[in-house]
């Protein structure tokens, strides 16, 4: 999207294979949130011991795969900012996620990561579009690949994701898993546009309803 290019946007492992890259025909995607989403919530992750999928994550993301739908994951990583670790463990974690799924035959196009945070420390101490709710890393996706957001699905498990999505233009499915069990309950949950039990049941959703 023209002007939207922030260039703070991190990516890690990013599917340098040609598909989904024509511009001139833009497709529909889905945005992952991270943790709590696909992996179980822990409190600011930063070692790969702690890394855990939930249950049917992998199997789902296979099944958009087998559709034919790119995968994108869209995940604040404040712990960076934080101090709690540092990007290079970071890459890490997202090599084991990307094994973890690969055991499903699951994979993803990219990992688009903020590790800023207005408290962090150093250069990571600021406020960036590119933490959701803001939408850089949705926009930075859909340039990178050549994805249609308005006719995209953001998952998340917080209302700042939902936020974030919507604010990109995505339809979103809030999940009841991490912080889900209990943001689904709050009133702000009403803008999503679907709640689900967990990923899976969203991409029964997605498959069924939406795409
Ligand atoms: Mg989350």
């Amino acid at each position: 999207m023209a002007g939207q290019t922030n260039t703070n946007v991190k990516r890690h492992l990013i599917d340098p294979a040609p598909r989904f890259r024509d511009q001139r025909n833009p497709v529909p995607a889905v945005f992952l949130d991270r943790d709590g989403v696909i992996n179980e919530e822990v409190h600011y992750l930063a070692d790969v011991a702690d890394l855990k999928l939930i249950a049917r994550a992998g199997d789902a993301i296979h099944r958009l795969n087998a559709a034919g739908i790119p995968v994108i994951v869209v995940t604040n990583q404040s712990g960076v900012a934080r101090g709690y670790l540092d990007e290079d463990q970071l890459l890490v974690i997202h090599k084991a996620l990307s094994t973890l799924l690969g055991d499903h035959n699951a994979s993803v196009q990219g990992i688009y990561y903020s590790p800023y945070h207005p408290d962090g420390v150093g250069d990571y101490a600021r406020q960036s579009d590119c933490r959701k709710p803001g939408a850089g890393m949705l926009h930075a996706a859909a340039q990178d690949f050549a994805i249609s957001l308005r006719e995209s699905v953001l998952v998340g498990d917080r209302i700042n994701d939902i936020r974030a999505g919507h604010t990109a233009g995505t339809r979103t499915i809030m999940v009841k898993t991490g912080h889900g069990a209990r943001e689904t309950t709050l009133p702000e949950a009403a803008e999503a546009d679907f709640i689900a039990d967990d990923l899976s049941a969203a991409v029964d959703h997605i498959l069924s309803e939406m795409f």
